[in-house]
């Protein structure tokens, strides 16, 4: 007999480690926008993987290159070439803007991988004297969870208990550009940020602020790292958050999407100069680069390089702010949005951010709270007009 949710929630308990708390909903199925459950009933992904899932569910595309790379070869790790790797880092630089790519797995190995890469170019190009480098972050940052990016972190659950951290680091309010300038120095290796705070409730800096970062950091002679983990691959209407602003940072900090929600693939793309600084022995990660993970990123840059989810961002994104917009003083305090992304403030008399999402499950709408009474709208950026009427629909009723 198979199990119903129900059943299947409560046998997670004592076999499953606490570390998240999920919607009460078992997903069993999943296509375009639509997930189902065990049950059979349907519900629009708001979600969208975090992300992760850009293309929607199973875009057939991605499926179709996952399943020839599956019938060919899936692994090799680096101790050999395989045949698919050289295109998959020619078209993702290409797509970027930049040079080189390091590919890794998970967005917490590309920030970690990024993080080594800007104090080897510290010591190795900018002379930084040995174990000095620095790196400026900023308030309410999330890059990950591993013990080094929760070392930076500002968020008190991510951090106690797992201390002792990683030295290193220097914290900085987010879209305070004097207080950047007066944190970089001389030991200042890179300024990480996210272009878009995504975990944070979708926190959207002035105009300007990137464009300062820019010239701020090379000016100062340190490298920028964008990580687009969350914002990049067309969520904002954009191939890239920063371009908003025309900015082209030293590295960008690439996962989520880049695996077309299939497998975990990420990368740290790069000027020559900046990667060019790894040598053989000194990084790398078993299954990053392995073959199935560069033909489904070949497959998901292929998508990209066409435009449409980009513009499908863009053009619909009017319509969520419209939506949204009607919504202020009727439940929402207040929002922020560009593309595709949107973190939502409810009034927080009609309840919590994770009361609202349970709210709206009821609907056959699935969100997730960020902060407080912050909800984030992220959908797949296949979602149709319609859809997005109906999840908007939705969201006024539990609002209501
Ligand atoms: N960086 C940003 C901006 C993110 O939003 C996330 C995940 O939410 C990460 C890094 C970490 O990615 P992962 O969960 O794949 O390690």
């Amino acid at each position: 007999r198979t199990r119903d949710s129900q059943e299947l929630i409560r046998a997670e308990e004592p076999v499953l480690a606490h570390n998240y708390h999920p919607l009460p909903v078992v997903v069993a199925r999943g296509e375009g926008t639509w997930v189902e459950d065990v049950e059979g009933r349907r519900y629009l992904d708001l979600l969208a993987g975090y992300s992760a899932l850009n293309f929607g569910h199973r875009h057939p595309a991605l499926i179709e290159a996952a399943h020839r790379q599956l019938d060919r070869l899936t692994l090799t790790s680096r101790a050999f070439h395989n045949d698919r790797l050289a295109e998959f880092a020619e078209r993702l630089a290409a797509l970027t803007g930049l040079d080189m790519v390091l590919p890794m797995n998970t967005g917490a190995e590309a920030v970690e991988s990024a993080v080594k890469v800007a104090r080897k170019w510290a010591y190795d190009v900018k002379g930084v004297p040995d174990g000095r480098a620095t790196i400026v972050v900023a308030a309410d940052n999330f890059h990950g969870r591993t013990t080094t990016i929760v070392s930076f972190s500002t968020d008190e659950t991510a951090r106690q208990g797992f201390g002792p951290f990683t030295p290193g680091f220097r914290i900085v309010p987010y879209n305070d550009l004097a207080a950047l300038e007066a944190a970089v120095d001389e030991t200042t290796a890179a300024v990480l940020i996210e272009p878009i705070q995504g975990e944070a409730g979708v926190i959207i800096p002035d105009d300007g602020y990137l464009a300062g970062v820019r010239e701020l950091t090379r000016r100062k002679g340190c490298l920028f790292i964008a990580d687009e983990i969350q914002s990049g691959l067309g969520r904002t209407g954009g191939t890239l958050a920063v371009e908003h602003e025309s900015v082209v940072p030293d590295m960008v900090l690439l996962g989520k999407a880049l695996g077309g929600g299939i497998v975990p693939v990420s990368a740290v793309v790069a000027r020559r100069e900046v990667l060019g600084v790894l040598r053989p022995g000194e990084h790398g990660s078993t299954f990053g680069g392995n073959p199935l993970a560069a033909a489904v990123g070949t497959a998901v840059v292929e998508l990209l390089e066409t435009g449409e989810f980009q513009r499908r961002a863009a053009e619909l994104g009017t319509t969520l702010r419209d939506g949204l917009t009607e919504l202020v003083g009727k439940g929402v305090v207040g929002f922020r949005s560009r593309g595709l992304w949107a973190g939502v403030d409810i009034d927080p008399a009609l309840g919590t951010g994770r009361e609202v999402s349970e709210r709206l499950m009821r609907e056959g709408v699935l969100v997730k709270d960020t902060h407080g009474s912050t909800i984030r709208l992220a959908p797949p950026l296949t979602i149709t007009g319609e859809e997005l009427a109906g999840a908007l629909a939705a969201l006024e009723k539990v609002l209501g």
